[in-house]
């Protein structure tokens, strides 16, 4: 009798594919591999039910510093489609093209939609060039997958209205603050500062990564005095000490802003999107520029 049950077991798991399931389905549906969170959730709404969608950087990364393993190879091997940002985001693309393998097609989703020259890559923080990748994704994933492309239209529509109406809400809350400038910590917020004419100034290079030295401390300090910076946008990744340490020391009230590049799991448990991440950037810039 066991002999039975076990080669039932074996023969379900030839039916079935049993090597990495979750990687690549084989039934059919059409598997989609992204290089951070926002593409991810980007092609995860447009896929819905319908597609397996893949991110390769794992939940809490910074996408900036990833290298993909073996195994991440693997899966881009295996997938239908990969769309990958371009503009320097994605340092390893030229050595998974050529050694991956595979029939994947690679998707770059800031072609077409930046100027020549363009070197700032967060462009998907303007909710307009959002839109813009939402319709290549779309595009793409119904040509792989035409009989699914009314569903896959459907869901980019739903997203796309909400992307709007998040265009809307900036460019109400700026619409009256000509020159409004903010300090971030990393200069990431090029795409969005020209669309809703805020300027931007980065903190980058004087905060350095790991604990200033006492000399570098007075040099951040100086500057925020100098400048009559009130407040300072954070993210979640640079170290907290060092903004708190600045925060006492000069009054400045630190804000965070989230570029969306990859969320934690617990921001992911809680239901955070893109959309979601982008209200609540909303909500902290207002309150600096107020
Ligand atoms: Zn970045």
């Amino acid at each position: 009798m066991k002999k039975i049950v076990f080669a039932f077991f074996c023969m379900a798991l030839l039916l079935t594919g049993c090597a990495d399931t979750a990687d690549k389905a084989d039934d059919g549906r059409l598997t989609v591999c992204t290089s951070f969170y926002a593409l991810y959730d980007f092609a995860d709404k447009v896929g819905g039910e319908r597609a397996d969608v893949i991110n390769l950087v794992p939940a809490g990364s910074e996408p900036h510093d990833w290298e993909p393993s073996s195994h991440d190879m693997l899966r881009v091997s295996k997938a239908d489609i990969l769309f990958y940002n371009g503009l320097g985001m994605e340092s390893w693309i030229d050595s998974v093209k050529s050694s991956a393998g595979g029939k994947t097609k690679y998707v770059c989703l800031s072609d077409g939609l930046c100027e020549d020259g363009a070197s700032d890559p967060h462009i998907w923080l303007d909710p307009n060039t959002a839109i813009e990748m939402v319709n290549k994704i779309e595009a793409e994933m119904s040509a792989e997958d035409s009989k699914n492309a009314d569903y896959y239209k459907q869901n980019a529509q739903e997203l796309i209205s909400e992307m709007r109406e998040l265009d809307k809400a900036y460019a109400e809350a700026f619409a009256d603050k000509e020159g409004f400038g903010i300090v971030v910590s990393h200069e990431a917020y090029g795409s969005l500062c020209s669309r809703y004419n805020i300027e931007q100034r980065a903190l980058e290079g004087i905060i350095p990564q790991s604990e200033p030295s006492p000399e570098q401390m007075k040099k951040i300090i100086d500057y925020i005095n100098d400048n009559n910076i009130d407040c300072i946008f954070y993210e979640k990744l640079l170290s907290k000490k060092t903004v708190n340490t600045v925060a006492e020391e000069t009054g400045a009230e630190l804000l965070e802003l989230d570029p969306f590049e990859g969320l934690t799991q617990a921001d992911i448990d809680a239901g955070e999107d893109y959309i979601s991440v982008m209200y609540k950037n909303l909500e902290n810039l207002k309150k600096a520029a107020e």
